[in-house]
């Protein structure tokens, strides 16, 4: 069995990579992201202050998230049987799964879903912590990232290309702060495993990074 773990800030373009590296080597893609949105959902709905260790912790045993996969092998995610699929990708969920996410209990809850799939199947997983605490023995780790510019840059091209009228600078500031929030929490913070293999996708197209990490897959195959 293989795992391929990814890793990296928002905006790197994780999900896509992994998307089409995954189809492209017949591996389930597993986008963790939007297990953590999904929660994160879940409080938003329930007007919980995302710093409220107490009640997040309560909640925890009261929610499920599951994971389900249409035929052309895209995630679908449900949150207590509903299908949230289309509604976690709002920016308000985004800051509050990075919020949340700090919260040791929502962590616990979603390790052995997540560790549970690579033992099931090949899995291209992406996140923050798959090659550092998710899948520490993962058979290949990515660090993907990107300079702040570009990734403020292709989110803002993503948001307007689907008429969300939205401002650079306040997306530039957003990303930032996601992404010092993830890196500075205490547990599973977001960094770069020791053995992961880092990818700067700033000066490179989609299709170069989907060769590149095949190209590391095959190293390792
Ligand atoms: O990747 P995405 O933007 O969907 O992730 C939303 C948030 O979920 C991240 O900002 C991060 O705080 C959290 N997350 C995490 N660990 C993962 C995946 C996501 O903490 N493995």
């Amino acid at each position: 069995m293989y795992s391929i773990a990814i890793d990296g800030p928002a905006g790197a373009g994780k999900s896509t990579i992994a998307k089409a590296v995954a189809k492209e080597i017949g591996f389930i893609y597993v986008d963790t992201g939007a297990m953590y949105r999904a929660l994160a959902l879940y409080f938003l709905r329930e007007g919980v202050d995302g710093h409220d260790r107490e009640r997040i912790a309560a909640a925890c045993p009261d929610i499920s998230v599951t994971i389900d996969y249409d035929e052309d092998g895209g995630q679908q995610i449900f949150l207590n049987g509903e299908n949230v699929t289309s509604l976690i990708r709002e920016e308000e969920v985004g800051k509050m799964a990075s919020t949340t996410s700090a919260i040791p209990e929502v962590r616990a809850a979603l390790l052995e879903l997540q560790r549970g799939m690579a033992r099931s199947a090949n899995v291209l997983m992406d996140g923050r912590d798959i090659g550092t605490n998710v899948l520490p023995d993962a058979s290949l780790k990515i660090y993907l990232t990107a300079s702040d510019d570009v990734r403020a840059k292709r989110r803002y091209d993503e948001l307007t290309a689907k008429g969300i009228a939205c401002d650079y600078d306040q997306i530039r500031e957003d990303i930032i702060a996601r992404d010092k929030q993830d890196m500075e929490r205490e547990i599973a913070p977001l960094r770069q495993a020791e053995d992961a293999v880092l990818v700067d996708s700033s000066e490179l197209s989609i299709e170069q990074v989907i060769d590149k990490v095949i190209a590391e897959f095959e190293k390792i195959k």
